[in-house]
């Protein structure tokens, strides 16, 4: 039986297939235990009337050897045609990208010469559920959904990353000033998780504040660990200013699978011409390397293409005449690197792990709460677009046991005793609760809206409002 571990090798299109050979050039001379099954992926298969790019068969090979490593892949424009990338996370589980932001100062251009950070964004939840629906003339909607295990998953794997990597510190950023509840759990799970690794430090920032600190000064910034949204603006930011957006590699983890590709597209304008930078699929290779156990196969690997770039060594993107000594096409480049194979880098940071191995899928926090049905948001569509009229009809609601407490529009309580408003729009939330301090019954709320639509109201749709352990589970509309 072969002791090699078997990955997918996807060559994409573009410059795909020729930064592919040029890194897989490099695996070979550096004697890694790989054993590659190639699938097609992208525009070929999209051509052929597969609107996702990718068939039965090649999800077949991902599913065998859990391990893809993608060349850049391009999207055919117009009709239909789904982006792969989406595909693959939703469809492999994919929960953590993971983008490391370096600057090699002095080789490569950058304004921030000590900047080396690694964001880890959480890459399931959150606004990208695509659960969005237009529930009036006037108004849309979008759901964000942010799971207790979705987060503890998440967060695990950012410390589990920074003791691997001997990082020494996690900062998670949020918006939990305003999103108390979505972003509050994130920033609550990683304080409780934060306890088990009393070895790295951790800090927090509101989501904006920590943006604009990335983009001031970088070099503050170890390990970042965020919502999925807020992850993928911020890793586009760090890796723009790092300087090295063609050089730079990214992970999209899950717990069966993983894929590891460059960051950059599929390079159509020089396509064909050899002169692409293979730097950042290498990079994701090395990655690759690392997550199936082969680290100092890819400290080998790491160290040779940091020596590379040190001795100036560079493809026409990163070239600058009078800094950089001999500009390589890609087979050029990734032959340097073969020879630079067992030497290390003599300024720039070399290569770090630990040994300590991750261990990412430990269990899940069981959670056993009290759960109590205390009332119900009704949203509604009111065309007139006046609180009153609407307050006064469903005030003489006759109701067992639910009674009207008030209606917002737009967040801001309208009824009764409106907050200043600059307008309102058709679409009204109604919050009804129990009368008495008892709980209530999905038979009340069917009831209610049974009454709603009799008196011509066009409901929307329904929150329930419950408690967790005597605690809401709902926010106060401002001015409630
Ligand atoms: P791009 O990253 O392909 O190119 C942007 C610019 O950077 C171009 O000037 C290109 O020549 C240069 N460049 C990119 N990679 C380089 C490299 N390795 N060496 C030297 N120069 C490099 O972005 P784009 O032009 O917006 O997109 C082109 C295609 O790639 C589109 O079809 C897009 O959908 C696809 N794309 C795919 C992925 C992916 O598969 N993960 C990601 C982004 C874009």
């Amino acid at each position: 039986m072969s002791s090699k571990i078997p990955i997918t090798i996807a060559k994409g299109d573009g410059i795909g297939p020729e930064i592919m050979d040029a890194v897989l050039a490099v695996l070979h001379a550096a004697d890694v235990p790989l054993e590659y099954h190639f699938i097609d992926i992208g525009e070929k298969v999209y051509l052929a009337g597969n609107t996702s790019g990718i068939d039965e068969k090649a999800w077949e090979t991902i599913l065998k050897t859990r391990v893809l490593l993608k060349a850049p892949i391009t999207t055919p424009q117009g009709g239909g045609y789904k982006s792969l990338n989406v595909t693959m996370r939703k469809m492999l589980s994919l929960y953590a990208n993971v983008r490391p932001c370096v600057a090699y100062h002095p080789f490569v251009e950058t304004r921030h010469p000590q900047m080396d950070l690694v964001i880890i964004r959480e890459n399931e939840e959150d606004l990208y559920a695509g659960i969005e629906h237009r529930q009036t003339p006037e108004v849309v909607q979008c759901l964000k959904l942010v799971s207790r295990p979705g987060c503890e998953r998440i967060i695990r794997y950012a410390f589990e990353y920074a003791r691997a990597y001997g990082r020494k510190k996690v900062s998670c950023m949020t918006k939990d000033n305003i999103m108390k509840m979505t972003d509050g759990l994130f920033h609550h799970i990683f304080n409780e998780i934060g306890k088990e690794y009393p070895d790295i430090e951790k800090d927090h920032y509101i989501i904006d504040i920590g943006s604009a600190r990335i983009a001031d000064t970088p070099e503050r910034f170890d390990v970042i660990v965020t919502l999925n949204l807020y992850g993928d603006i911020i890793s586009d930011i760090a890796a723009q200013i790092a300087g090295s957006v063609g050089l730079a590699g990214s992970a999209n983890i899950g717990l069966h699978a993983a894929m590891f590709e460059a960051i950059h597209g599929s390079a159509p304008d020089i396509a064909g011409k050899g002169i692409a930078n293979p730097s950042g699929l290498l990079q994701a290779a090395v990655m690759m390397l690392v997550h199936v156990g082969l680290a100092e196969k890819a400290e080998l690997i790491q160290n040779a293409w940091l020596r590379t770039i040190e001795e100036g060594i560079h493809t026409n993107d990163i070239f600058r005449e009078g800094k950089s000594r001999r500009k390589v096409t890609t087979r050029e480049f990734a032959e340097a690197v073969i020879a630079n194979l067992g030497k290390k880098p003599e300024q720039l940071k070399g290569f770090r792990t630990s040994s300590y191995r991750m261990n990412p899928s430990h269990a899940l926090t069981n959670i056993s709460v009290k759960k109590e049905l205390v009332g119900v948001d009704v949203f509604v569509e009111w065309p007139t677009k006046d609180p009153a009229s609407l307050g006064e009809l469903l005030e003489a609601i006759e109701h067992p046991v639910l009674k009207l407490k008030m209606i917002s529009n737009r967040g801001l309580k309208v009824y009764p005793n409106p907050m200043a408003v600059s307008f309102c729009t058709d679409h009204f939330r109604c919050r009804f609760v129990s009368k008495t301090d008892k709980g209530i019954s999905h038979q009340d709320i069917l009831v209610l809206l049974d009454k709603i639509g009799q008196k011509g109201i066009d409901f929307i749709k329904t929150e329930n409002l419950y408690t967790f352990d005597g605690v809401n589970g709902f926010t106060l509309s401002q001015g409630e």
